[in-house]
């Protein structure tokens, strides 16, 4: 029993219980998805890594009630089942992203147009315009946050003639790497008063006025539906099932910054879909705070998440989490999250910021013991071992990733000395704002230890495909705090996908193309590429 099933009222028993089983409880009264029994579902013949405790590989599963209720080489079929040949294909439990920001991305202006799986300039306008097919002439199609020059085999942005093959404006913020639109996106932002360089691109003053020019014209409540279900639905393509957000930078009023958005209502998107029954994958939510510790009076806005909000509180679908990834308010903040039971997250960017965090996260455990509440440190580009193990000590967990647009020699996270640890380790992408979400990216970079642009960028600290489809499978069990996802087991939530590739034996280069071609979430097939 874990604390969620706790905090829904709903243990494994009673899931496994039968009949009850979809009738979840939780944010939404009208899930209608939820209350709709799903099909009784078969994989044969697949290469079924489970990622359990014994790393086994099997050929079967069957799926009820949206949960695994038998996995192995030799499963009897009910009657009336759905059985889908699988004919080989390598099939990995459904991937969880312990630590990005999907609602920035879920919330961004346009026709939001995801580019994180081309890797050249004629391979991105081709999608451009194979987008632009599906929008209202003149409106936006744009590509805000995690999309990278790096990635792209010219090593930059297209430029504004080559965007004009695409015939509406186009607006590309890239994460890393600059921004860039064509011609009729230039017209529209001139108009604005925001200058636009002859080749397309924006920077300095004129970048913030750009966004939050597109943001106070384009976004309703309805776009950003529409960017949330795009958003969860083209990771779901690449087998993400399962996010955990951690947030965005206040802004009470729209903003012109990346990583700013409204934190008290930057969800609704989400919580439409999910009335709507339309959630692709499953969301978990952060709450990141920035409380001055000199404020007066002190924590005004974590003190009052503390007092009137809910961790752990939802259904399968979407459920709130803890504080992250900003704590905020010094170590008082440190102190009120301890004190209220809450879990506590906070990014580390150099040595020196996590070995203060550390040391303060030593000075409230000696007050409040932190044991049993998970708090986490991310990204830890260096993180020694003594570190390490004072957090273990703590009963503390630290996130992995946030690589493939990195550059310099040993720019870690040390994968292999953690992966060598006691301490919980997982995977997260961080992406969204500074980097891409993509999880093929990211596992090419841990495993081969070279960045996008192909500079070998982690040294002898690279982990085995295996290990890293642990990390970001089995292993974030933890830091999501559910025990029945992330592996193919008896028992858990059916979260899965069918890979277009054996993810374990192409080359480095054919790692970073991996797709699903079928993502199954909760027994409900979510993205459906000819499979079944
Ligand atoms: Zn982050």
């Amino acid at each position: 029993m874990d604390k969620n099933d706790a905090a829904s009222g709903l243990g494994r028993r009673q899931f496994l219980g039968g009949a009850g089983a979809l009738a979840i409880g939780g944010l939404s009264g009208s899930n209608l998805l939820a209350q709709r029994p799903l099909a009784d579902l078969v994989l044969a013949n697949g290469k079924i890594h489970t990622m359990d405790p014994a790393n086994r590989v099997v050929s079967q599963a069957l799926i009820q009630g949206g949960r695994f209720t038998a996995v192995s080489n030799n499963v009897s079929a009910p009657r009336g089942a759905r059985r889908i040949d699988l004919k080989g294909k390598t099939v990995i439990p459904g991937l969880i992203d312990a630590h990005n920001h999907i609602v920035l991305v879920g919330n961004r202006p346009g026709w939001h147009t995801p580019l994180e799986h081309v890797f050249t300039i004629p391979e991105a306008i081709a999608a451009l315009k194979a987008r632009s097919a599906e929008v209202p002439a003149s409106e936006f199609v744009t590509s805000v946050g995690p999309v990278s020059a790096m990635q792209f085999m010219e090593r930059r942005l297209p430029t504004l003639t080559e965007l004009d093959a695409v015939n509406r404006p186009v607006y590309i913020q890239a994460a890393q790497g600059g921004t860039r639109t064509n011609s009729q996106g230039k017209a529209w932002l001139e108009a604005r008063g925001v200058m636009v360089a002859a080749d397309g691109a924006i920077a300095g003053p004129a970048l913030t006025a750009a966004l939050l020019a597109l943001r106070k014209e384009l976004l309703t409540p309805e776009t950003r539906k529409r960017s949330a279900l795009d958003a969860l639905t083209y990771y779901a393509r690449l087998g993400i099932t399962t996010h955990r957000d951690c947030g965005a930078f206040h802004s009470e009023a729209l903003s012109g910054g990346l990583a700013n958005e409204n934190t008290y209502t930057m969800h609704n998107p989400f919580l439409a879909l999910h009335r709507e029954g339309a959630m692709p994958a499953r969301l978990r939510i952060d709450f990141l705070h920035q409380d001055s510790p000199t404020a007066n009076p002190p924590l005004p806005t974590l003190s009052a998440r503390l007092k009137n909000s809910f961790p752990f509180f939802g259904d399968e679908w979407i459920k709130t989490g803890g504080i992250g990834e900003f704590t905020g308010g010094g170590i008082e903040g440190l102190r009120a999250i301890a004190k209220a039971g809450w879990r506590a997250e906070d990014h580390a960017l150099s040595l020196a910021m996590v070995t203060n965090e550390v040391k303060d996260r030593e000075t409230v455990n000696a007050e409040i013991p932190l044991s049993g509440l998970r708090w986490i440190i991310s990204h830890v580009p260096e993180l020694p071992m003594d570190l390490a193990n004072r957090m273990n000590a703590m009963g503390m967990g630290v996130l992995l990733g946030w690589g493939p647009l990195r550059t310099g020699t040993n720019v870690g996270p040390p994968y292999r000395m953690l992966m060598n640890h006691p301490i919980k380790k997982g995977y997260h992408s961080d992406g969204g704002d500074i980097t891409v979400i993509n999880p093929w990216l990211n596992f090419s970079t841990i495993t081969s230890g070279k960045n996008l642009a192909g500079q070998q960028i982690l040294g002898d600290q690279t982990l085995t495909r295996q290990e890293m489809l642990w990390l970001a499978t089995a292993a974030n069990k933890w830091f999501i705090w559910e025990d029945d996802l992330g592996s193919i087991e008896i028992g858990n939530h059916a979260d899965l996908a069918v890979l277009d590739r054996d993810c374990f034996a192409v080359s480095d280069e054919d790692l970073k193309h991996t797709r699903s071609l079928l993502t199954v979430v909760g027994g409900k097939i979510v993205h459906n590429d000819g499979v079944a």
